[in-house]
């Protein structure tokens, strides 16, 4: 049972029933290699790494979450913020140590956005690395490894083949529980002056409806019921669609809500400017779209946003805002903020503090700038003290955490439909999340896992909630 009214239009089912296959793996006799594989930083690169490993297991690698046991480790890297790759030298440190005291064969790879970024100084300053490659080049991973395993010395792949990976990854996923992210955008092309990821993850590419599709469909297969459609500008998406016509993210989420089994459809990181009318249409219309959008706006004074590059103004934010509620007045909303932007005075902070009491944000994330080599804002003179970046997170934050607590609070009393993920923690206990993505617990039997089911919340704080 939804809260909003939307049910009525419940849409016909386009395909045949979903079949809850047993997710065993037919390849498992064959793995005899073991690969570790850690996740740094978004969506994204948690999404890249379960096809790391989709690439793998037909070559003989299955999943080990013991990183000494290792045949192949690979660190899949984030570069949003200070110290990334810093971060990334230290941990191959400890995976060398590792290597020389267990397992001296053992080969090493470097992923994801700082990969793409340091390339060849990864390999000049650590030795043990045997791959390199880019978030675009992962399909390339068993090519990679043969050759690692002829030549001396480290691989190096870092090309933007953005839709040729998407083209040469295995179709079958094997996801892990009942919450799934599909990678539908890749890339950016907005070239904000505090951001590395138009350098990273190169320009946006769309991938086609059809392959979409037939992901979202192999997911639904095997038991996903909520599909979270990501991209890095995930409402830039574009690309012709069945009727030949061209299709934007709204188009797709109707589709895709057709598929059988899938229940739940979410979608992030969006851009103001990418926010079209079908798709707020589509927020107000489709039951199966979840009541939460993620929105970052950055910074609430327009003398900031422009200095950022984001390219609108806080009036038109507002003003899409107010839009939204209208379509859906029970969405809620998440941000992004940046505090601290060179040139940021107390009055420009002030303008964003207005913003967040203005719009009212039911979760949010917040951070201090922090320079990053490469980009605009690098460069930037007027660069913001740390203490009054700190300060004013502080600030920032408090009020954040306020109104995420009221937001919270104000479902006790309400019945949600939560998608059980799992048990937690305390005995007798399951976890899974609200409509509003909010982390919910409460007592049942464990044969609810899977499935959405009905709870009323009674206690409610900063990041959860507890029902019956
Ligand atoms: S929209 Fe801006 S912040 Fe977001 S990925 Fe693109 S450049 Fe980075």
């Amino acid at each position: 049972m939804t809260t909003s009214p939307r049910d009525k239009t419940a849409p016909r089912d386009i395909d045949q029933p979903a079949v809850i296959a047993a997710r065993t793996d037919d390849v498992s006799a064959l793995n005899t290699k073991k690969v570790f594989i850690k996740t740094y930083g978004c969506q994204m690169n948690v999404y890249d790494s379960e096809r790391m490993a989709d690439v793998l297991s037909p070559i003989g690698y299955a999943p080990t979450e013991v990183p000494d046991d290792a045949d192949l480790v690979i660190l899949n890297t984030c570069h949003i913020r200070e110290k990334a790759a810093e971060k990334v030298y230290s941990e191959l440190g400890r995976i060398r140590k590792m290597k020389e005291a267990n397992k001296p064969d053992m080969k090493v790879a470097v992923a994801g956005c700082v990969a793409q970024a340091e390339g060849a100084e990864i390999k000049r300053r650590a030795p043990v690395v045997d791959m390199v490659l880019g978030p675009q080049t992962y399909h390339k991973l068993p090519e990679m490894i043969a050759k690692v395993h002829r030549e001396t010395g480290a691989v190096l792949e870092t090309e933007f083949d953005t839709l040729e990976k998407f083209d040469q990854l295995p179709e079958t996923r094997k996801p892990k529980g009942f919450s799934s992210f599909l990678t539908i955008q890749e890339g950016c092309d907005k070239f904000c002056t505090f951001c590395v990821v138009p350098y990273t993850r190169g320009a946006e590419v769309s991938r086609p409806v059809t392959q979409i599709v037939a992901e979202a469909r192999s997911l639904a297969s095997q038991g996903v019921r909520e599909i979270t459609l990501i991209g890095q500008n995930v409402n830039a998406y574009h690309a012709e669609g069945p009727d030949g016509g061209q299709w934007g993210l709204g188009e797709l989420i109707r589709h895709v809500a057709l598929i059988g089994g899938i229940d739940r459809i979410r979608f992030t990181t969006s851009h103001p400017r990418d926010m079209d009318d079908e798709l707020i249409k589509v927020l107000g219309e489709e039951p199966k779209l979840m009541p939460y959008l993620h929105l970052p706006i950055q910074a609430g004074s327009d003398k900031i946003l422009r200095a950022m590059n984001r390219d609108h103004t806080y009036e038109h934010y507002k003003q899409l805002i107010a839009k939204i509620r209208a379509a859906n007045p029970d969405i809620a909303l998440s941000g992004d903020f940046i505090v601290g932007f060179p040139g940021e005075t107390d009055a420009d902070f002030e303008q964003t503090m207005k913003c967040v009491k203005e719009i009212g944000y039911a979760s949010s994330f917040s951070f201090k700038y922090s320079v990053r080599p490469g980009t605009p804002g690098a460069t930037m003179h007027r660069q913001v003290p740390e203490d009054v970046k700190s300060e004013r997170l502080k600030r920032l934050q408090d009020l954040l955490y306020t109104q995420q607590r009221e937001f919270n609070q104000s479902l006790i009393g309400k019945t949600l439909p939560v998608l059980v993920e799992g048990t937690a923690r305390e005995p007798g206990r399951l976890f899974g999340r609200s409509p509003y993505l909010t982390g919910t617990h409460f007592d049942g039997p464990e044969e609810l896992i899977g499935q959405i089911v009905d709870v009323t919340i009674t206690e409610a704080g900063v990041n959860s909630l507890i029902g019956v």
